[in-house]
């Protein structure tokens, strides 16, 4: 079996598609917008590349605010950032 089971998943924000280890998923869990580090929170998600640029694009389009159908991104880009400027 070769990786027939990875999920392709698309970003946000440059829509490009890769496995989903390879993206940051962003849930919608009950109107708090948060990083699903194990991907296995309930709710909405979405997914964007782990890089500043995605994140600027998200961030000035809305993006995740629209995939989340929430007005309420709260501080999830600056976690974001805080995420990627981790690796
Ligand atoms: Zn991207």
């Amino acid at each position: 079996m070769l990786n027939d089971d990875v999920s392709i998943r698309k970003c946000v924000a440059c829509g490009k598609h890769k496995s989903e280890f390879e993206l940051i998923k962003v849930v919608n869990n009950n109107e708090q917008i948060l990083i699903d580090p194990g991907v296995d929170l309930p709710g909405r998600g979405t997914y964007i590349c782990p890089s500043q640029e995605c994140l600027e694009i998200a961030r000035e389009e809305k993006s995740i605010e629209k995939a989340l159908k929430t007005q309420e991104p709260g501080d999830i880009y600056k976690k974001l950032m805080e995420e990627i400027s981790n690796e």
